[in-house]
């Protein structure tokens, strides 16, 4: 048999990867968790290559030394393959959990427990559980109903002893590790940011992390005191939806924040089941109209931690998702600690490739009438909101190959993308970080420039790197936006140019 020498390989390879960037459709994003099953560079290569656009450091778990050492293997991976990876750390906030339990324990509907609020190592046992909650005696009120781990077990708080708070279990289950403890969050006192969370925030930042995830937001004020600078100067704060106040403050969560997260794991305990469905319809809507990217998240693909394949109805969970028009979609303990990462990665990027073909762009972007785009705060922000909306416009009627995109901070990238155009978006910037975190904008397929430079050179520029990676062919009519040099940070130049 005739050898191949390493030439033609790395000459197959390209084409490989062109003949993938060609047929592969896939325009909702994919978050996936960083844990002990993903921990190892190999495995964490393969979840790139399976389609995994984040990756997601759950800051809840382990030192503050590891995850900074898990930051530095993406980093490295990313290198290695060649593809812009954003890195997102989710901060875990006042996160409230149980002292360790030595082994499962099971707990029957109907058996009686006392909590008592106890300080950081202390453990629990049968009949007495310690609660990491200092103030648990006067913030809880007989009645008030707690959920344990992922919700499941439920506790209906019958009396206080003095010392101690004496529950029901409305539904039992088994509890193991350190679960947490769900307290409504009208009950809590603790608030988001915590000061752990704050100096977690600081050693992130200090690394160059692209984006930070929010906890158990309340209002605007809470992601005002993270105290960052706007993206890409800082990172992207992603405020995670997951009480009743930050649904009644959305609008101005959203406006405060640089991404949304629908955390359904903690959002359904506080909301009713029933509601959950409607509240992640809406939230992905208001958000999409106001520029934000969105990320659907928790239990999308759940049963495959353990099994080969998804259920009927997990399939249809991630499909409805896109079909809503979240931005991107996440995998938590499926690839934490499941036993196959890389698979559940191109299990959900095959069901959301084919649910984006079958996304219905008209009639999304009809819905988003101008009223629902958000009142313009700045005159800036006026200009793009127009000019994206011609874009669009334009890219549609005369069936555009493809839209450029030259965005510094990624601001026109992440407005031009919440009217979903059929055309792939590639999305252009010199700042490393941005192309980072544009890896979690709906649609974008994000590009490192070297610089922007006058209009003309930038548009050449651009057209030529497209044709070079396979993403455009020479004919292909292409819409070009971007900003004219004399006024960087204003999306104010559409072109419309055929590919040389
Ligand atoms: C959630 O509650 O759905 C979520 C994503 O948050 P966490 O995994 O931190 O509980």
């Amino acid at each position: 048999m005739a050898s191949i020498d390493s030439e033609s390989l790395e000459e197959l390879g390209k084409l490989r990867m062109l003949a993938e960037k060609m047929t592969d459709t896939r325009r909702t994003k994919i978050v996936a968790t960083i844990g002990p099953a993903s921990l190892d560079p190999k495995v964490m290569r393969d979840m790139v290559e399976a389609g995994m656009d984040v990756a997601r450091i759950n800051l809840s778990h382990g030192t503050l030394d590891q995850h900074l050492e898990t930051l530095k293997k993406l980093r490295d991976v990313s290198d290695l393959i060649g593809k812009p990876l954003g890195v997102m750390a989710d901060l875990p906030g006042p996160k409230v959990r149980l002292g360790q339990f030595a082994e499962p324990l099971d707990i029957a509907l109907g058996e009686e427990i006392l909590l008592q609020p106890g300080v950081k190592g202390e453990t629990s046992k049968k009949g007495l559980f310690s609660v990491g909650y200092e103030t648990l005696l006067t913030d809880i009120q007989v009645d008030d109903r707690l959920a344990v781990g992922d919700g499941s077990i439920i506790l209906q708080v019958i009396d206080h002893t003095g010392d101690a708070l004496k529950v029901k279990v409305l539904f039992g289950g088994t509890v193991q590790g350190r679960p947490g403890l769900h307290i409504p969050s009208d009950r809590l006192s603790l608030t988001t940011p915590t000061p752990q969370d704050l100096k977690y925030l600081d050693a992130m930042v200090e690394a160059d992390i692209d984006i930070v995830a929010l906890s158990f937001v309340r209002s605007a004020h809470d992601v005002r005191r993270v105290g960052l600078e706007p993206a890409p100067r800082g990172p992207l704060v992603v405020a995670k939806i997951e009480t009743k106040a930050a649904i009644e403050n959305l609008d101005a969560i959203t406006a405060e924040s640089g991404a949304i997260m629908v955390a359904r794991g903690d959002l359904g305990t506080e909301c009713s089941l029933a509601d959950l469905p409607h509240l992640q319809k809406e939230i992905i809507a208001r958000c999409v109209a106001l520029g934000r990217p969105v990320i659907t998240a928790t239990q999308m693909l759940e049963s495959m931690i353990n099994a080969p394949a998804p259920t009927r109805a997990e399939a249809s969970d991630v499909a409805n998702a896109v079909f809503d028009g979240t931005s991107a979609i996440m995998l938590s303990a499926e690839t934490a600690i499941g036993h196959d990462p890389a698979h559940v990665v191109r299990t959900m990027a095959e069901i959301a490739s084919k649910a984006d073909q079958k996304f219905n762009y008209a009639g999304w972007a009809k819905n988003l009438k101008r009223d629902q785009l958000g009142e313009p705060q700045r005159a800036d922000t006026a200009v793009t909101d127009v000019m994206t909306m011609a874009t669009w416009q334009a890219a549609r009627e005369i069936g555009a190959n493809a839209i450029c995109c030259i965005s510094a901070s990624g601001f026109t990238v992440r407005a031009i993308a919440r009217f979903r155009p059929d055309a792939p978006i590639l999305a252009f910037s010199p700042q490393a970080r941005s192309v980072r975190q544009l890896t979690m904008s709906w649609g974008a397929i994000p590009v490192q420039i070297d610089r922007i430079e006058s209009t003309d050179a930038t548009i050449e520029k651009v057209l030529l790197l497209a044709k070079e990676q396979g993403h455009v062919r020479t004919g292909d009519i292409v819409a070009v936006l971007g900003g004219s040099s004399a006024t960087i940070g204003v999306t104010d130049t559409l072109r419309m140019v055929r590919c040389p």
